[in-house]
């Protein structure tokens, strides 16, 4: 805490790891001998840098960046860039050390780190947003590659401005080198079902959880946070698997539509067209009311799926969603729930999926992209969902299996820790002082 003051958000990650991991270190003294902890805690690089661009009235504009390189024992550097005025240190630090242990979760050889900006793309046009990707890549370029560090997009990064990215990485380097970046579009070295795999993973997640009490997301009423990528997947997944959304949001207010949300409305307005949620509501008629402000969780569900950012649920949402009958809940956001919130959901056992398992979809997919970029092949829809399905089947095993193992029935928080913790830990061991 000393070494890193003013990194709230870092401090509450690295924590929550360290809370579950008292039995792991008792049963292998080799970890502690090793300071493995204080080798995972310590990025193996961290990048800021300057990211200069002129405007559309020509006027010059100064962002900050970051790449934090976390851990590369299991494979390169693989995580996102999230562009949003929030962004600073701590929080690109406390998303990098998340993707250490959900990428090693995956059972793929990524290793885990994540970037970003306190640029904001909303409200920028299609022309200021390339000129500052192009401004971004233009530094990070030199730190990345197929085999050393590999972004993908978050929050405010999407297939844009991968694209924008990309092309720039491009014209650098002179290289068509595809495995550098992921996310990218179908028709140039992209994966069918990136774009849809963390909504779709975080909602298979939950329907294993959900399994093991003998239920499942057919005829569930589901809540959503957020509007984005993540959140529009959870929904299309949720209404596949027989559940009903009757809510979702973004950052002024969210929208209820009792007889489920319309993925194709909502992909039009959010994604297409970039407008506000509120827009959702206007041209959907009398069918969907929007309530300016929130949160969202007011409206009530049997299954919670919070997928905007993080610390976005706390614990009187959890007061409110217990009176509305909750059962269970999975994070597709990273970290979005508090630790008094998740102490609250576990006291009251309901199934409760962390982010670094139930959204590990996305990153998998993305170790799926780079498979297909190396061999130069490119799966079809049906094959890659399914290995996306097989995965986040693993995953929730997984943590299930560890959770027994450590006589933590149940308890999917110390599972996904100490599941993801093991393997890179073992790794680092492997590796010497390096
Ligand atoms: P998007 O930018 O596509 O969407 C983000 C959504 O969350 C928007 O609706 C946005 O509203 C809302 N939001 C963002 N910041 C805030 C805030 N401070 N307060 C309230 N609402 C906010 O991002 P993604 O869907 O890609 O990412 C969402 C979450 O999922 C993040 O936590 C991310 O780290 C995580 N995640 C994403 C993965 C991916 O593959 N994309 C993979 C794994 C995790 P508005 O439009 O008003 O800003």
């Amino acid at each position: 805490l000393r070494r890193n003051p003013a990194e709230p958000e870092f401090h509450q990650a690295a924590l929550e790891v360290f809370e579950s991991l008292g039995p792991v270190l008792e049963r292998h003294p080799e970890y502690a001998e090793a300071a493995v902890l204080a080798r995972l805690c310590e990025p193996e690089r961290q990048i800021i840098f300057r990211v200069p661009w002129v405007d559309d009235e020509g006027r010059v504009q100064i962002n900050r960046a970051f790449r934090v390189e976390f851990n590369s024992a299991l494979g390169p550097f693989k995580g996102g860039l999230r562009f949003h005025p929030s962004v600073n240190l701590g929080i690109v630090k406390f998303l990098g050390f998340e993707q250490v242990f959900k990428n090693s979760l995956t059972g793929l050889p990524i290793g885990g780190g994540k970037g970003g900006s306190d640029f904001d793309p909303r409200d920028r046009s299609d022309g200021e947003v390339m000129r500052f990707c192009q401004s971004f890549m233009t530094e990070l370029y030199r730190h990345i590659g197929e085999y050393t560090d590999v972004p993908a997009g978050d929050i405010g990064v999407g297939g844009r401005e991968i694209g924008y990215l990309f092309g720039q990485y491009k014209r650098i380097t002179n290289r068509y080198e595809s495995g550098v970046l992921t996310g990218k579009g179908v028709g140039w070295g992209g994966s069918l079902v990136r774009t849809e795999a963390t909504g779709f993973g975080t909602v298979l997640f939950a329907d294993e959880m959900l399994k093991t009490r003998g239920a499942s997301m057919d005829g569930q009423r589901v809540v959503v946070s957020g509007s984005g990528n993540v959140a529009t997947y959870a929904i299309q997944k949720a209404h596949q698997l027989g559940a009903t959304v009757v809510a979702c949001s973004d950052s002024s207010g969210y929208v209820v539509d009792e007889s489920g949300i319309d993925v194709e409305l909502l992909r039009q307005v959010k994604e297409v067209e970039r407008l506000r949620i509120q827009v959702y509501a206007e041209r959907r008629g009398g069918g969907a009311t929007y309530v300016d402000g929130g949160p969202v969780w007011e409206v009530g569900a049997t299954v919670a799926l919070p997928c905007a950012t993080q610390n976005e649920l706390e614990p009187r949402d959890v007061k409110s969603l217990l009176d509305a009958g909750l059962v269970a809940v999975a994070e597709g956001a990273n970290m979005p729930t508090t630790p008094e919130a998740v102490r609250m959901l576990q006291a009251a056992d309901v199934l409760f999926g962390p982010g670094k398992a139930a959204n590990a979809g996305g990153v998998a997919t993305s170790a799926l992209e780079m498979q297909q970029n190396a061999s130069r092949d490119a799966w079809s829809e049906e094959f890659t969902e399914a290995r996306l399905t097989d995965i986040m089947i693993g995953i929730h095993e997984r943590c299930a299996a560890t959770a027994d193992q450590y006589g933590l029935p149940g308890d999917y928080v110390a599972g996904a820790n100490i599941a993801g913790f093991v393997p890179v830990a073992d790794a680092v061991l492997a590796l010497g002082v390096v």
